[in-house]
């Protein structure tokens, strides 16, 4: 890895929380600071892991930020209960400072930590037919949900889209103009679906490891459809680890290879590559970091 530049970069969507990173979070953190990473945004996939991800953003105050809500593979015969207890969670951390630990949800096993970075987005939401239909008229109404929680809170959408893109736009098309922004996360599709996203005026595509991967069509595709202000980075960490990298655990501090093949692609300096992609992500998250 090279290391010479001071860069400074944004991991947006990293599932530190997970269990993969239970015996050396510390250290991924602390590799992820040296090598630039500036801060983590902690995406949330079911109630369960509403709780885990506050509880890592809260050891790592100012550095890892919650996203909180419903992901489709996640989406069940339960997805209603999911919900109302996301969002219960969801008020109670826009609230918690003037709150203490007695009112956290009775659904919850433990009391929920004040975090000490605000909430930043709905997350990570969205639609995947990838494996199965089975709950295909579910994940439409969840995420549905979940896009008028982000149009009434004027908070961002993570959105998580596999093999769903058509009906994803129909659904977003709804709420076009009242919706605050997000990212289209883990953007692996052609020049006309990058063009059928970038539509929506305040979402950007979250580029991570596949950029990299041999077969990777990303390269040419970015370039030619995707201004580089419409892009943000992210791991998908512990998956999606980049080349050289590829079939281990990713962690945020694998981002520079990622700057460093989108650096090349659009023919710019990563520090080009850094500062543009810090700035959106900045502006979709409304972050200072
Ligand atoms: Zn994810």
């Amino acid at each position: 890895m090279k290391n010479l530049l001071p860069l400074r970069f944004i991991d947006t969507h990293c599932h530190l929380d997970g269990e993969e990173f239970d015996a050396d979070r510390d250290e991924v953190v602390g590799r992820a600071r040296e090598a630039g990473c500036a801060a983590i945004c902690l995406p949330a996939i079911d109630a369960k892991s509403c709780r885990s991800v506050l509880d890592t953003c809260s050891r790592y105050p100012g550095y890892c930020y919650p996203m909180l809500g419903l992901h489709p593979e996640e989406v069940r015969q339960d997805w209603r209960e999911q919900l109302s207890d996301i969002k219960q969670i969801i008020s109670l951390t826009s609230h918690l400072s003037s709150l203490t630990s007695h009112l956290s949800p009775l659904t919850s096993p433990q009391p929920l930590t004040s975090p000490a970075s605000p909430l930043l987005a709905i997350g990570e939401v969205g639609l995947d037919f990838y494996w199965s239909r089975e709950f295909a008229d579910e994940q439409l109404l969840a995420f549905e949900e979940q896009v008028r929680w982000s149009v009434e809170m004027q908070l961002p959408l993570m959105i998580h889209c596999r093999k769903a893109q058509n009906e994803l736009v129909a659904i977003l098309d709804r709420y076009a103009d009242d919706l605050p922004g997000g990212v289209f996360h883990c953007f692996t599709g052609n020049e006309q679906e990058a063009r059928q996203l970038l539509r929506f005026p305040r979402f950007v595509l979250g580029i991570g490891g596949v950029l990299t991967f041999k077969k990777s069509h990303l390269p040419e595709v970015l370039p030619a459809t995707v201004p580089l202000d419409r892009i943000v980075l992210e791991t998908d960490a512990p998956y999606m680890a980049p080349v050289p990298m590829r079939g281990q655990r990713n962690e945020s501090a694998f981002v520079r290879h990622v700057v460093s093949r989108l650096a090349e692609a659009y023919g710019v300096g990563e520090e080009e590559v850094c500062r543009q992609t810090t700035l959106t992500a900045q502006r979709v998250f409304d972050i200072r970091v």
